[in-house]
């Protein structure tokens, strides 16, 4: 912290002129040299001394294992020289730049955006990777794809450093993002780096404060006063969803939240909560949908008004309004309204207590699943609709004001918590529900409560109707209940959602500010759209104050009203970064586009996303935002469609060697870049492809990257080594070697499709070896040969794209680029299994002949010998005492 004014004055100076509006033209500037400076070829002087380095390496290993003394500088693979070079070709030579064609048929390829940490880490490449082999693969097949890149730069971290050393997170930020493009590239992948979008940009966050106000317009975002989950960590509010686990802690922190009462801008996610449960339009993991469903927390019933003594009405929503005659007392929030008014003066000072102490204890403990359920009664009193009962009411902590109404109907028969809480306080328990065919339930002696089916009895009127295990309305005892409350008005059928609108405003300043204007005449107003962007002003103090710098700042907020003229204040909230990553896939389709978010031409080429990769922990967060926001934007005619991304895929997690989660403070974390130092891109990318199933992930094992090098270094031989040509052994070797070819061609197509990476690889591996063997039986020159050798490059190129780059052009000498070639097709014909007629002798005695194919094993043979009909009625349902299966020709059963 211990900075020296000179020192801050000149590092306010810089980042002014990078990023003011009036400079930005050098902003620009700075960020074309670094763009070049990319682009531009590799000095030939630094790729001679790698080449000698990696030459000298191999000459070693060479002598030392004995190999044949063949031209070394000719078989030498190295992976630091050729993937450098190719990159920087595919970059001159723009191959992965993707442009409108209506000729093609598009494909929008989107895998999830990082933060700009500042290092790029297993994980990304882990879920990057197999993307773009995906995206390649897409390509091949004769796609037209856009498969972008960017940065999701606002975010608490940057600024969390800023308090901590003083660097300005928009410094930071930029830096880092230099840092990690470098790292990008070293990847390899097709990304489109002319269609980067940066979150942070001035010309990306203009726009997100313009989506702001179109859903401020739409009634969409609106701003009122709320208790607020506040991180005290990060020194800000927090949404639900980034509150996790049973203890309730911030997602980025780990520390428990708290709450707080603050005027807080939300957007309306709720109205589209029956929206969001509908996933019939999209192709997405079972998982997500189901999380979302449990998110949104959709449950059918209805909205009952019970009354106090005094005739107040007390609204409670119940999923079970069948059991409304067994509701024996109810349950308030203690933060409940009516809570003062229903209590009696004796119970007052318990109340009070009691009030006092659930206001000290954090939700943490109140939600908590295992807590012993506490509560006071009030000594007030509340008259059951149904029945016209007079039942106490109690306060409990349990219930939660953020929750339904804040107060409860408690039916002890049949809910099990409620069932505790009576017990425990000695309260009324009346069963009435009773399952069919079992004695009587006793309401005093029922050890448990009793949640199924069965048929309703002292409930009046309705005694003798069924009720099933089902919700709502399929339930024809809740069904007739909610039609009789409305005929008497005392309900009616409802819906509650545990979904919540999303709290979009943050306390901190690395964020995009909300565009939003308050006058004490004319109240909130959204800035006219002429002075967008609101841009975040550089010259600002770090004070750990739990405040906003932007509300320290002196003049920044001071601005003038939009409808008078006369002076008004900025909102110094900026907004959650989930809104800048709810439309990131748009702002790729035209990144510098300045008349409005994106281009129509664009948008209506490349939308909808056809696949999107990226990790399920944003199941409720990210993935939920961005299809409210598309749906919201599609009702201000802004999108089109009704889903922005139709196929979702989910990788797994790398845990480290340890089997835990990779972090810092572990010391379990694997550096791609080292790897890639090491063993090049190419087997960094098949490793990780290979060493899990994708959609799984697995911990990471430092010792199989060796495994994939192997396989990589001898693909590198084959392809390049010079060889002896021999006679062909037998037109079988030809046969074989073709068969092979394309049954692994289908199996790769067919795993391509289904993102199954890791039997793509060992597919490829495989057929390197009946390479192998295909060579040494003297297949080397024939048509059958020079085929797999191309089909085998093709099948290569989107996993590992710079050694299959290098072989295609440079050793088999084809036209430049293999990334430009047609994905092969596979030849049924050839792929198809040779069979064998093998006779079965049972005791000596021909009686059968089975069809087994060409590549069946000794086990499969015997098996399907002894799986013949007329064998087994040969055998009289005898054990056999032998089975002899003679190579492939003969099978002998001895019974
Ligand atoms: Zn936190
Ligand atoms: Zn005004």
């Amino acid at each position: 912290m211990a900075i020296t004014k000179k020192k801050t004055t000149t590092r306010k100076k810089t980042i002014h002129k990078k990023v003011t509006p009036k400079k930005s033209a050098k902003a620009k500037a700075v960020k074309k040299t670094v763009t070049k400076k990319k682009a531009a070829p590799i000095k030939k002087a630094s790729v001679k001394k790698v080449a000698k380095r990696a030459f000298k390496a191999v000459a070693v290993k060479k002598t030392a294992s004995n190999a044949r003394p063949l031209s070394v500088a000719q078989n030498m693979y190295t992976p630091q020289v050729i993937e450098k070079k190719w990159q920087a070709k595919w970059d001159k030579d723009k191959l992965y730049r993707s442009v409108i064609d209506h000729g093609q048929p598009k494909y929008y390829a989107l895998t999830m955006l990082p933060y700009p940490s500042g290092d790029l880490h297993i994980g990304h490449w882990f879920s990057m990777t197999p993307s773009d082999a995906r995206a390649r693969y897409m390509r091949m097949k004769g796609f037209n794809v856009l498969f972008p890149m960017g940065f999701d730069a606002f975010g608490l971290p940057a600024e969390n450093a800023a308090v901590k050393d003083g660097v300005h997170p928009m410094k930071r930020t930029f830096q880092n993002i230099e840092r990690m493009r470098k790292q990008l590239r070293s990847m390899g992948a097709m990304f489109d780096w002319e269609r980067e979008a940066v979150s942070a940009d001035p010309e990306y966050y203009k726009w997100t404060e313009w989506f702001f106000i179109q859903l401020y317009k739409m009634g969409l975002a609106y701003r009122k006063m709320a208790a607020v989950d506040w991180c005290p960590h990060c020194n800000t509010t927090l949404a639900r969803e980034q509150v996790w686990g049973e203890d309730r802690h911030c997602e980025r922190c780990g520390t428990p939240v708290i709450k707080k009462d603050l005027e807080q801008w939300f957007f309306k996610t709720t109205k589209y909560a029956d929206e969001l449960l509908r996933f019939d339009e999209i192709d997405w993991p079972q998982t997500v949908k189901t999380l979302q469903t449990n998110w949104i927390g959709r449950s059918e019933g209805a909205s009952v008004i019970f009354r106090t003594e005094a005739g107040d009405a007390i609204e409670v929503f119940t999923t079970r309004p069948d059991t409304l005659w067994g509701a024996t007392f109810m349950v308030f929030a203690p933060e409940h309204p009516l809570v003062e008014k229903i209590t009696s003066p004796d119970q007052k000072p318990a109340v009070e207590a009691y009030k006092m102490e659930a206001a000290r204890q954090s939700d943490i403990e109140r939600e908590a699943v295992d807590k012993e359920k506490t509560g006071v009664f009030t000594g007030g009193y509340a008259i059951n609709p149904v029945n016209q009962t007079r039942i106490p009411i109690w306060v409990a902590d349990y219930v939660l004001m953020s929750y339904g109404t804040g107060a409860i109907m408690a039916v002890p028969a049949h809910d099990e918590r409620d069932f505790a809480f009576a017990r425990k306080y000695g309260l009324k328990v009346i069963p009435v529900i009773q399952p069919e065919g079992q004695p009587d339930l006793d309401g005093d002696t029922m050890p448990v409560a009793y949640v199924g089916a069965g048929v309703m009895v002292n409930s009046a009127q309705f005694n003798g109707t069924r009720v099933n295990d089902q919700k709502g309305r399929k339930n024809p005892g809740i069904s007739r209940v909610i039609d009789w409350l409305a005929e008497q008005g005392t309900g009616k059928e409802a819906v509650n959602y545990r979904y919540r609108d999303w709290l979009i405003s943050r306390q901190r300043y690395w964020g995009a500010p909300i565009p939003m204007i308050y006058c004490e005449q004319h109240g909130w107003n959204p800035v006219p759209d002429d002075q967008l962007p609101v841009l975040l002003p550089e010259d600002v103090e770090w004070k750990p104050t739990g405040e906003s710098p932007l509300k320290l700042h002196p003049t920044w907020k001071n601005t003038t009203c939009p409808v008078c003229g006369e002076p008004a204040v900025r909102e110094t909230d900026t907004m959650d970064t989930f809104m800048c990553s709810s439309w990131y896939h748009l702002r790729y389709l035209s990144p510098h586009y300045d008349k409005g978010p994106f281009d129509d031409a664009e948008y209506n080429y490349w939308m909808p996303v056809d696949t999107y990769t990226g990790g399920i922990e944003h199941a409720t967060m990210h993935l939920l935002y961005t299809r409210f926001f598309h749906k919201a934007m599609r009702d201000a005619g802004i999108t089109e469609g009704n889903e922005p991304m139709l196929q979702l895929r989910n990788q797994g997690m790398v845990l480290g060697e340890d089997n835990e989660k990779m972090s810092k403070s572990r010391g379990n974390v694997i550096a791609p870049d080292v790897l890639v130092n090491r063993y090049g891109a190419d087997t960094v990318r098949t490793y990780l492809m290979f060493f899990a199933r994708w959609e799984m992930g697995a911990p990471w094992d430092s010792q199989g990257i060796e495994g994939s090098a192997r396989w990589i270094r001898r693909v590198w031989t084959l392809f390049t080594e010079k060889y002896e040509k021999r006679p062909v052994k037998s037109p079988e070797t030809l046969k074989v070697l073709r068969r092979k070819v394309h049954q692994t061609l289908k199996r790769v197509t067919r795993d391509f499709e289904n993102f199954e990476f890791n039997t793509i690889i060992s597919s490829l591996m495989e057929l390197l070896n009946e390479m192998y063997k295909a060579r040494e039986a003297g297949a080397a020159g024939s048509a059958e040969w020079e085929e797999a050798h191309d089909i085998y490059l093709r099948m290569l190129a989107p996993v590992a794209p710079h050694i299959a780059e290098e072989l295609w052009t440079n050793y088999l000498h084809k036209p430049y680029s293999v990334h430009q070639q047609p994905w092969p097709k596979a030849d049924e014909e050839a792929a198809r299994e040779e069979m064998l007629e093998i006779p079965v002798q049972v005791n000596g005695k021909v009686r059968d002949r089975v069809l087994v194919s060409a590549e069946a094993d000794e086990d499969e043979i015997r098996s399907t010998a002894l799986a013949s009909e007329i064998v087994q009625k040969y055998m009289e349902g005898k054990a056999p005492r032998k089975v002899i299966v003679a190579q492939k020709r003969l099978v002998s059963i001895v019974i």
